[in-house]
């Protein structure tokens, strides 16, 4: 596999091992100009146009020269190629400024790319980023349909119009019906996620946007519904409410009366919660299959029930062992008792194991942000050092910033194994890989 780190966007920087790009002797360096004589605009135009049978690819050399292949391949065979911006095009950044925006809630002096706010459908597709729709003119939307460009997530927060011109201070966001009908008739795929905040797009206005979007059958899968994050940088922000115990309850009870509805209705529950309301409710999380596959997990919605029918599924494979290890658990408030249940679970098949669980409180932005994938660097520093955390220690990797080893507050996984002395382990949140890693300590 050859890579380079030339930066023009229609520059190749890898071609991929066994494929059809490699045969041809394509080369790092090289520059796609053409696809059956059309030039690429972005990765969706290069996706469509290379999804034929018969394509002429034209390529300008490294050494200058022009050079045309003739490719027959399989309808949906992909040539191999990698370009320095997936998106073969800069990202569009998102012309909203919502109420409850996190990026707006970041403590100064975060590494810069992280103010970055996408609003991309391109990155929706092929990165599953949720979009707002907001920042797309008519022909944008008609190309999503006529390419056929699916599975979109749609940020939706409201069917409402005006409401979600407020909540997104933006007036161009009121037309996401419209939009998402148009969607439907084309029977685009599409999952929705709503950011719900008490008082303000709960209760009624929740139970309106649901019925519409299930009234959208062709298209829209599954809604997620998330609560809304509060850190403790919100100056000159709006005043919102969290959601507390009560409150979880109240919505859980809700959704759940609606999923009812649907399942009998279509054989799908429809609308899942993320996990944090069952916890902050002190509820029993639905079961396995009432996550029915979980097409919404990256969402935190199912995340817990399915780590914890891996863990179980894992140690029922295993054998007891007396082998001797010892090891904390960093997690962050809101999975506490959780992991706490975990090492119960654990402590049964290896019962000479010493574990135990640290939930870090988050310091870092507020103590109201209770999730493990927030959790940084210096949090655990300061909060680990202090108590008696064994030889190992464990961290979940979505404390990590994606494919690094930085934490959101830019420690390094080195600089807290050398600020605690002690050694650090990440696990992929994947019950089978978190025992195995387990096993091996
Ligand atoms: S769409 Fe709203 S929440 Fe998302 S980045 Fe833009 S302003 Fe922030």
């Amino acid at each position: 596999m050859e890579i380079c780190l030339n930066k023009d966007i229609n520059t190749v920087v890898e071609v991929l091992e066994n494929s059809i790009a490699e045969e041809l002797e394509i080369q790092v360096g090289d520059e796609i100009l053409s696809i059956n004589g059309q030039k690429i605009k972005d990765i969706i135009d290069y996706k469509y146009l290379i999804s034929d049978e018969y394509i002429d690819l034209e390529i300008k050399k490294t050494n200058g020269d022009l050079v045309v292949y003739e490719i027959e391949k399989d309808y949906d065979e992909d040539l191999g190629l990698v370009f320095s911006n997936p998106l073969i095009d800069e990202a569009k950044s998102c012309s909203n400024n919502c109420i409850f925006c996190f990026i707006n809630q970041l403590p100064k002096n975060m590494r810069e790319t992280l103010y970055f706010k996408d609003d991309d459908s391109r990155l929706s597709f092929l990165q599953g980023n949720f979009i707002t729709l907001t920042n797309m003119s008519e022909e944008e939307i008609q190309r999503i349909i006529d390419l056929r460009i699916s599975p979109i997530n749609v940020s939706v927060h409201t069917t409402n119009p005006e409401l979600r011109k407020q909540m997104l201070r933006n007036i161009n966001a009121g037309k996401i019906l419209d939009i998402l009908q148009a969607f439907d008739q084309a029977h685009l795929e599409i999952n929705c996620q709503i950011v719900v905040i008490p008082d303000i797009n709960d209760k009624e206005e929740l139970e309106k946007t649901l019925r519409d979007l299930y009234n959208l059958k062709n298209s829209v899968h599954s809604v997620a519904i998330v609560p809304v994050g509060l850190t403790g940088h919100r100056e000159g922000l709006p005043k919102l409410k969290g959601y507390d115990k009560d409150l979880a309850i109240e919505i859980i009870d809700q959704v759940e009366d609606l999923q009812g509805e649907f399942l009998k209705d279509s054989g799908s529950r429809f609308a899942f919660l993320a996990d944090e309301f069952y916890i902050l409710a002190d509820r029993d999380l639905p079961a396995d299959e009432a996550y029915e596959g979980y097409p919404q997990i990256e969402n935190g919605v199912g995340l817990v029930r399915n780590f914890s029918e891996e863990v179980n599924l894992a140690l029922r494979d295993l054998e007891v062992s007396y082998k001797e290890a010892e090891m904390t658990f960093v997690t962050g408030t809101l999975a506490k008792d959780f992991m706490e249940d975990i090492r119960k679970r654990i402590l049964k098949k290896f019962p000479k194991y010493k574990i135990n669980v640290k939930a870090i409180e988050n310091d870092f932005f507020g103590r109201s942000i209770t999730v493990a994938g927030l959790v940084t660097g210096g949090d655990i520093i300061k909060q680990v050092a202090d108590v008696d955390a064994y030889k190992n220690i464990l961290i979940p990797s979505v404390m990590l910033r994606a494919q690094s080893d930085y934490f959101l507050d830019d420690v390094t996984l080195d600089q807290l194994e050398n600020a605690l002395d002690r050694r650090v382990l990440v696990t992929e949140v994947d019950g089978e890989k978190f025992i195995k890693l387990l096993a091996e300590v």
